[in-house]
Formats: C-alpha cells, structure tokens, sequence
C-alpha cells in the first residue's frame, strides 16, 4: 500500500550542501555535452539518421547534444511496437504499473539536481525554476500511481437484485504524447506516465527545443524497468513525426500541450477519420492563456501583491502558460501601485541561469526572441514603456523584463499570448470593469484577484471565467493534487492534470452485468 500523496518540497539553495550538490549536478551534466541520442522503437536504439541539435539558449554557441531524426516511417514502426507491447501490459497488474512509477520516481529523487541541470541548459531555467520543475515530474509520478488503484478498484453502481453488475476501467490503446519545451520534464512525464499507469502504451515526441531532458526521462523508465515498447522515443519535427502519429488511423489517443495553433491543428487532423479507423480519437489538448492579475483598491498589502505579479509574470522568463502577462489595476491606486511593479521588475538579477545567483535567464531561441521582440515593438505603441524594452542577443537569447502601462483592454499586446516576458498593464475604472477586461480575451487558463473585501472574493468566484483561479497570491505554481490543472476556452480541453479526473482521460468504462440463475422453485408450491 502506497502512503498518502503529498508533494516533494523544493530545494533551499541558500544552504550550503543544497549549493555544492547542484554545482556538482552541473558539473556531472557539462561532462555530458555533445554526445548523439538515438531514436528508440521497441527497446531498440536507432541512429546514423539526419540529425538536429539541441543548443543552450544562455550561450548560443554550445552544443547539449544530437538528436537523430524520426521520420514518417518510424511513426509507423513505433505504432507496431507500441501495438505489440500494449498486448501484455494492458494485462499487468496495477501493482507492476503503478510499480514503475514509484520506481522512476524514486531514481528521479535521486538524481534530481541532474535532471535540474539538464533544464538549466537546455532551456535556460534558474535552479529555483528548474528544481520546480523536477519536483512536479516527481509529484506527477507518484500521484497518478496512486490514482491507477483507485480507477482500477471497485467503482460504485446501483445494486438490483437480479443481476451482479461491475463497472470496469480498461486503458484506450496506443496514444501520442506532445509536450512543449516549457515544463520539459513534468509535462512530458506526466502525459507519458498518466498513459503508462492506465496500461496504454506510448509513443512520444518530444519537442525540438528540449529533446535532451526527455530521453533522460525515456532512459530512466527504461532504468526503473519499463518493458520495451510500452514507451517511443520518436526526436523529430511537428511536421515530420507529429503530423503522420496524429493522422494515424492506428493512433487511439493524444495527449498534447503546447500553443493554441498547433492544438487546434492536431484537433482538427485527429477528427478527420483516415482509411482503416476504428476509433474516434480522443484529443486532449492544453494550450495558451492570457492570464491576468487583478489588483483592486481594497487589498491593504500593496507590496505583496506587487512582488505577486512580478513573480507571475517573470518567473521563467514569462514562458508558463499561467504567466501574468495582463496586469489589471483600479483606478484608486493605479499611479501608486504601478510603479511598484515597475521598481521590483527593475531589480530583477538577468544573467546566465547556471550560475546560481540568477533570477532571469534567456527566453527559449531565436525565433521566440525575434517574436518577442515584434510585440515589445508594437506595444510600445499601444501603450507607454516603463521597464526593459531592450534584447540582448550577443551571447544568448536575453530579453529584458519589460513592462508596458495604460495598454487598452483590447491592444494586441492585451489579447494575444506573447510567451515571454512582457507585462501589459491597463487602468480599470473598478471592480466590474476589472472583472469584464479580465474575461475579454479567447483564453481562460488562470487568473488571479488581489482584495480585502471578501463580496468582491465571491464575484470572482462566481465571474472570473478562468480553469485556476487564485486569490491573494500570484498565478503561477500549480501544485499537483493541490490545484489540478487546466483551462477553458481556447487554453484548452480542461484537462485538470494533477487532479482526480484526469487519469479517467485515458481510460475507457466496461459495465459488465451478469444475470444471477433464477433458484429452483421447490415442488408442490402454488398448487
Ligand atoms: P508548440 O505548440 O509550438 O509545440 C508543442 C509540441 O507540439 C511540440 O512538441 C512540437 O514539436 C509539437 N508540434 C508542432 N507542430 C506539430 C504538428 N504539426 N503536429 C504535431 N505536433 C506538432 O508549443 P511550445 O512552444 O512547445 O509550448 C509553448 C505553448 O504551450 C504556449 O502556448 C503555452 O501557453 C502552452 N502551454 C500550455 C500549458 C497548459 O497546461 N495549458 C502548459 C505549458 C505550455
């Protein structure tokens, strides 16, 4: 029996011994750059294909490592492999499925500043953000291998006399995980082991800009146990592994996170039926937010609430789906509070996120500096610059923290997601007004309310129309089994990760009811 879940603390890296061990992980880590991974399909390793490079966004000059590059025909053979391997371990018991989670988390623990590291260069987060990161995967791990006994026990259902009647979990098949290079360890592994734990079998690709952090997940499933196939490893592009897996009549399911295009790009390819299909494909798909903070005049602790939205919309260079990247303030206490925001935005430390004094690293690649810095552009004109502004691409890809005030409701900078780190700020006229520019965009992923008037709580309960809803405190940091996951609208299909409907997203229900035989009726009565 598994103890009760609870979540894997975070890392003070104010204390010596928690400092020397991640500078020791990184040293282990750097030892390891350059080297070549293969594709792997049933357990087998696969390589002498084209390959692609994953490069540190801090130094952009530093090659992590290559990758080979899955094609359309190894989409195919991942799909026999997967197939096959789903034979045996739909028929494992929870215990062996569960078992492996446990297991991969108990290395994971382990080695946890390694796997830190790997994101600190791959995708440029600071030690705090990166061992987040690693203690969420954990979190996911272990909490749905908890959840795998409570889907896989007795479910509850009327009881009639005439018949024994059970209600029944069986996994979906083979599915495709897509993960983004944002969370590149806990939503890749807790897509893939929410798949794996229900006893359906994977093949996953993961993104271009974090292929390294996932094979080191891949190879330690493999590590914990895993039988072959149950998990792919396809490296590759969207359009040459993403696309064929998606449009597969033999793929059963998916499971995607990333931006709104391409969420709605898969959803629309998945429901087009292929030659052969026998399934309608279930998409789960999390995508983009547009998230606000609310910050209203009856909140006492200003202070506080600036430090609030400053971690939101900074936190990880601004690329978290939950980011602050709308800033809402009434009217009363605009000119106070805002330059509040822009005072600590200001102190933020920008540098190399390797070296621990960090606060801010690079922004992912060049095409999202270049992105990013076309809506700074066009902010400025919808709004008034008062912090950052400036890129700072020599060595890597650094982009300032930028915020932009009086930015109208409707500005492009106010309604499309940037994914980085640029803060629109507009003046409400009061609580109403907040509450109808918060909700005027297509996304509906978090959201946050600073007040001490507790009627003003309830409207925002009951208003606010966002997946994640905090009050009093910032937006971001999720906690699994604490604030299970997910949007509405175009942020996506609320999937709730974390939470304890989601495991049912790769489950499919059996009722099976069987008659009871009818007792013989003794002779001679009724006459
Ligand atoms: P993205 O949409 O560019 O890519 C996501 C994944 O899709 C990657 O693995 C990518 O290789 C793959 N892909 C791209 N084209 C494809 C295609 N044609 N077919 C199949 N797969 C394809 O997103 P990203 O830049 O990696 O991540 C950032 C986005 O993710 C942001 O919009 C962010 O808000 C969102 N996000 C959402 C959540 C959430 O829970 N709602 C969490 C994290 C990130």
């Amino acid at each position: 029996m598994l103890s009760e879940f609870s979540n894997e603390p975070l890392t003070d890296f104010t204390k010596p011994e928690n400092k020397a061990a991640m500078e020791a992980a990184l040293a282990t880590v750097r030892a390891e750059f350059g080297r070549e991974y293969p594709v792997v399909i049933g357990g087998e390793r696969i390589t002498g294909l084209a390959t692609y490079e994953s490069i540190n966004p801090s130094h952009k000059s530093q090659l992590l490592g290559r990758f080979n590059k899955a094609t359309k025909q190894h989409v195919e053979h991942a799909l026999d492999a997967a197939w096959k391997a789903f034979e045996s371990w739909k028929r494992q018991p929870v215990d062996v499925r569960a078992g492996l989670l446990v297991k991969t988390a108990d290395l994971m623990r382990q080695r946890k500043h390694e796997f830190s590291a790997t994101m600190v260069y791959e995708v440029g987060k600071t030690w705090p953000e990166a061992d987040a990161d690693t203690a969420e995967a954990i979190d996911f791990l272990e909490f749905y291998a908890r959840e795998a006994y409570r889907w896989g026990g007795e479910q509850p259902i009327t009881k009639i006399a005439t018949e024994d009647n059970a209600l029944v979990y069986v996994p979906l098949g083979v599915g495709g995980v897509i993960p983004p290079w944002n969370f590149p360890l806990a939503i890749m592994a807790g897509m893939t082991s929410a798949g794996v734990v229900t006893g359906n079998c994977i093949v996953m690709k993961p993104s271009s800009d974090a292929p390294w952090i996932a094979y080191r997940f891949f190879a330690l499933l493999e590590e914990a146990g895993m039988p072959p196939g149950v998990v792919n490893f396809l490296s590759g592009s969207g359009a040459e592994v993403g696309d064929p897996l998606v449009m597969s009549p033999r793929l059963r399911f998916i499971s995607f996170t990333g931006s709104k295009e391409v969420g709605l790009h898969i959803n629309e390819e998945a429901a087009k039926t292929q030659p052969g299909q026998l399934w309608i494909k279930r998409v789960v798909a999390e995508m983009g937010g547009k998230d606000a903070i609310i910050v209203d005049r009856d909140y006492k602790n200003l202070d506080e609430a600036a430090a609030a939205v400053v971690a939101s919309a900074f936190g990880f260079q601004g690329q978290k789906c939950s980011a602050c990247s709308r800033l809402i303030v009434d009217d009363a206490i605009y000119d106070k509070f805002v330059p509040m925001v822009v005072e600590k935005t200001k102190a933020i430390r920008i540098g190399p996120p390797e070296e621990g004094s960090s606060q801010f690293g690079p922004v992912v690649n060049a095409s999202a500096l270049k992105k990013i810095k076309e809506y700074i552009d066009k902010g400025k004109g919808e709004g008034k610059l008062l912090a950052g502004g400036e890129v700072r691409d020599a060595e890597g890809f650094y982009v300032e923290p930028t915020v932009i005030a009086d930015v109208a409701p409707d500005a492009t900078i106010s309604q499309e997601e940037i994914f980085g780190p640029v803060l629109a700020v507009t003046r409400a006229k009061d609580f109403d007004d907040a509450l109808r520019i918060a909700n005027n965009t297509q996304f509906g992923l978090t959201g946050a309310v600073f007040t001490d008037d507790e009627s003003k709580l309830d409207r925002a309960r009951e208003e606010f129309f966002v997946g994640n809803l905090y009050l009093n405190r910032k937006c971001t940091g999720a906690l699994v089994g604490v604030h299970p996951f997910g949007g509405f609208n175009m942020s996506g299909t609320d999937s709730k990760a974390g939470g304890r409907d989601y495991l049912g997203l790769f489950l499919q229900a059996k009722a099976i009811s069987r008659k009871k035989a009818v007792a013989p009726q003794p002779a001679g009565v009724g006459e």
